[in-house]
């Protein structure tokens, strides 16, 4: 574990890159030949470690990273990451130096950005381009003949650009559906049929639609949530070609139990009142870490036995009710296995009426991330003492 950084709380989570391993060479054995893999790790990987899970997917198949925005790009760049990295996101021109120099793809939409980057760009600069086209997700990207032609030509008429890709991005590749889907398919194919240049990388599919609908894998796809042993939505979760393994999982230990009488009461409000004998054990983590208020009443792992929160959940701490007296220091499991007990990340989605890949996303910089290689702890990354 060299230049390992230590941690002082009993509250972890476990990032499995064997398992993100795993689920990449699973997805690219099922993707028509040839097509390159994007792993997209905005937003910290979803909360996984944008390092840790970038390495892994070079490293695993992957040719080419996508963030969000431009930051979490150089962020990359500064922790020694040195493959293409896209930002998926609307930059700024005023930066299109700074990503230049950093030799970060910047997605392109619109005639008045290209303008003002013109202006800005160094006499020697280069920077990689990716177009942008809106098919129907409605977010940013070009909708119209007008405005592709416009773009296009300022791109092409100036050395300073090199044009490297078009793409776009689909909003119902996770329904059962398929109407809407096609529907942009059909789009950006006629879309991309107005190109007077077709650049190198041409991409449509996230998870969802690489897993599903090989037509529109082009030559490369952006895999997400899949990466990480997530399925994009319940409903098509019974029809993805591959076996998935959740690479995250969250940790706590007892730092305190107790034996309750009838009436004791457990937290703010004093609003869980103990019906008997009960044993209480308290948890380090709280909604400050990511584990929020509404999670009143989620289910935990003692000794492979489930056990609810009681209780308000504090900002640092949460208390469960026991199957029976744990000693402190017992490991429990808030996302994860524990003997034949499983709860996964979207039981957790699921208590708070959201989507899988909002959960590993909120758990916060607070909590050190242990990562495993090979079956091995190789690395702890704790952001509060780095
Ligand atoms: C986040 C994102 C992805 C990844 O989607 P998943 O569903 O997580 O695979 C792909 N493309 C774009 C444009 C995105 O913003």
């Amino acid at each position: 574990m060299e230049g390992q950084v230590l941690f002082f709380r009993d509250t972890w989570a476990e990032v499995d890159l064997d398992k993100i391993t795993d689920n990449l060479k699973a997805i690219k054995e099922i993707l028509p030949s040839g097509t390159e893999m994007m792993a997209v790790v905005k937003a910290n990987a979803y909360g996984h470690g944008d390092r840790q899970v970038a390495e892994t997917a070079l490293r695993a198949g992957a040719t080419y990273l996508a963030v969000a925005f431009l930051d979490e790009a150089i962020a990359l760049r500064k922790k020694g990451i040195t493959a293409p990295v896209l930002v998926l996101g609307a930059s700024r021109p005023k930066d299109v130096n700074l990503a230049a120099e950093k030799k970060i793809t910047l997605t392109v939409f619109q005639e008045e950005w290209i303008k003002k980057a013109k202006d800005i760009l160094n006499q020697n600069a280069k920077l990689k381009v990716h177009m942008k086209l809106d098919t129907g997700m409605g977010r940013i990207g070009i909708r119209s003949k007008e405005e592709l032609k416009a773009v296009e030509s300022l791109i092409l008429n100036d050395d300073r650009f090199l044009f490297e890709g078009v793409y776009t991005h689909f909003a119902t590749a996770d329904h059962l559906d398929h109407f809407y889907f096609e529907k942009q398919l059909g789009r950006f194919n006629q879309m991309i049929e107005w190109l007077e240049v077709r650049p190198r990388y041409v991409h449509s599919s996230n998870s969802a639609a690489a897993l599903r609908f090989p037509a529109a894998s082009f030559n490369a796809v952006r895999i997400g949530i899949t990466m990480y042993g997530l399925t994009p939505s319940l409903e098509i979760e019974p029809q993805l070609p591959v076996v998935l393994k959740e690479a995250f999982s969250l940790h706590s230990k007892l730092v305190h139990v107790k034996k309750l009488q009838k009436g004791d009461k457990v937290s703010y409000g004093a609003t869980y009142e103990a019906a008997g004998e009960e044993w209480i054990g308290t948890l380090p983590i709280g909604y400050a870490d990511g584990w929020v208020r509404k999670l009143q009443g989620q289910d935990v792992l003692v000794e492979g036995i489930r056990a609810p929160i009681v209780g308000r959940i504090c900002m640092d701490q949460c208390m469960i009710k026991l199957p029976y007296y744990v000693p402190p220091g017992t490991t429990c499991t808030l996302i994860g296995r524990q003997k034949e007990e499983f709860i996964s990340v979207n039981e957790v989605a699921q208590k708070l009426e959201t989507i899988n890949y909002e959960i590993p996303c909120m758990i916060s910089a607070r909590v050190p991330r242990i990562y495993k290689w090979n079956g091995e702890k190789t690395e702890i990354s704790n952001s509060l003492l780095k």
